[in-house]
């Protein structure tokens, strides 16, 4: 129970959030400068202060100037930047483990082998090898590293640090990755794992556009996830599915077999091995004119964003495609969790605005939301800047919440 004239809990971590973004990215702030920002009265942002620098998150500096009425000097204070935590994610084909500040800056990164390429036990050994190798190299004592993030795919029970249904099928089921890689390092700090799409979505954790909204988060690359948030946070479920969406069944007749074991998926109708095989059943004429400027080696439904904006033909029929089996995609979640905010990360975030226009006409098809809003946000970032950013705001959310 909280003692009387104790704010709620929910107000509590609603304030802290909000405070916790303003103070996001300045140097030096007062509680005068984040009253001004929000709401929040100055009792309020002081008592949440004193708590943030009990747990390590802000410093207090020295007096700030003095006013020119020659009021009392208010107290400055900073984000702890002697204060570290580490996120060790795939990315580009490999795996980086990255040391960062509380204040979000990247210190140091050393990369090793993409997980599928290694056996868990392998995996676990690598993570451990490269923390290890960061606190040494940056002369980071235990004391100041906070926490580890361990990202990877598949269904990821947070709570108890296991991953219950790995995306690297040799790995197997039910690995309790918190404690094994707890054990290998012999360090007692914080092990947090949690699945690569919710990591991303997480960077929207602190940001103002998300606040006081249902969101639905789409990433796309190898797959495609949908990742619910309420009010910047990600929606907990029973069975840890929130983000699975890019595994609902939106064509019951294909033939294609999903790594999910069903088939129809969303994810598997836009994959880029789905759009090469509609590209390679063109007629050859066609398909050269197609690829004229194509590196080889990109990401094909990148190519055929970028291209459409510059001529329609045949790369537009495809983005028409692509567009209609993600209006598809959107309309069910709009039947389903009515979100105030669609945010598109990854491969589609390139996308022109006839896209995301076409996306909408494909949602509004259904006569019960003919007339709705939608509003579509793109978020156009390389997948190792999202994951930081995400690690560090995961780690600072469990902090407010302890
Ligand atoms: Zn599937």
């Amino acid at each position: 129970m909280d003692r009387i004239g104790a704010l709620p809990k929910d107000i509590k971590q609603k304030n802290d959030a909000e405070i916790l973004r303003s103070i996001a990215g300045q140097r030096v702030f007062t509680v005068q400068d984040i009253a001004n920002q929000t709401k929040i009265s100055r009792l309020t942002i002081t008592r949440a202060l004193e708590r943030f620098i009990e747990k390590g998150i802000v410093i207090q500096g020295g007096k700030g100037s003095s006013t020119s009425l020659g009021g009392k000097k208010p107290q400055e204070y900073s984000l702890n930047d002697g204060r570290y935590g580490i996120s060790i994610a795939p990315s580009g084909g490999e795996t980086l483990a990255c040391l960062m500040s509380f204040t979000g800056e990247e210190i140091d990164t050393v990369s090793f082998m993409f997980p599928a390429a290694l056996t868990y036990e392998a995996f676990i050994e690598k993570s451990a090898e490269s923390v290890r190798i960061l606190m040494k190299r940056n002369g980071i004592p235990q004391e100041d590293l906070y926490g580890i993030i361990l990202c990877t795919g598949g269904i990821i029970d947070r709570k108890s640090g296991i991953f219950r249904t790995s995306s690297i099928p040799q790995w197997g089921n039910d690995l309790h990755a918190a404690e094994d890689l707890s054990r290998m390092l012999g360090l007692d700090t914080r092990i947090e794992i949690e699945n690569v799409s919710k990591v991303c979505s997480s960077m929207l954790r602190f940001s103002s556009e998300v606040q006081g909204k249902r969101t639905a988060v789409m990433y796309a690359d190898f797959g495609v996830s949908i990742t619910i948030l309420e009010d910047g946070k990600t929606l907990e479920s029973t069975n840890d599915v929130n983000g699975e969406l890019g595994h609902m069944c939106l064509d019951p007749h294909d033939e294609e077999a999903c790594v999910c074991g069903s088939k129809g998926c969303f994810e598997v109708l836009i994959s880029q091995k789905r759009i090469w095989k509609m590209v390679n059943a063109m007629p050859e004429k066609e398909r050269e004119v197609l690829l004229k400027n194509y590196d080889g080696k990109g990401d094909i439904r990148r190519y055929l964003l970028e291209e459409e904006k510059r001529e329609d033909g045949k790369a537009g029929e495809l983005c028409t495609y692509m567009a209609d089996i993600i209006g598809m995609a959107f309309r069910n979640v709009v039947l389903a969790i009515d979100p105030d905010l669609f945010v598109i990360q990854g491969v589609f975030s390139y996308a022109s605005d006839r896209f995301l226009e076409r996306i909408k006409s494909v949602v509004r098809e259904n006569k019960y939301l003919k007339d709705i809003p939608i509003d579509i946000r793109e978020e156009s970032r390389e997948l190792s800047e999202m994951l930081k950013k995400g690690s560090m705001n995961i780690m600072l959310s469990s902090i407010l919440e302890k």
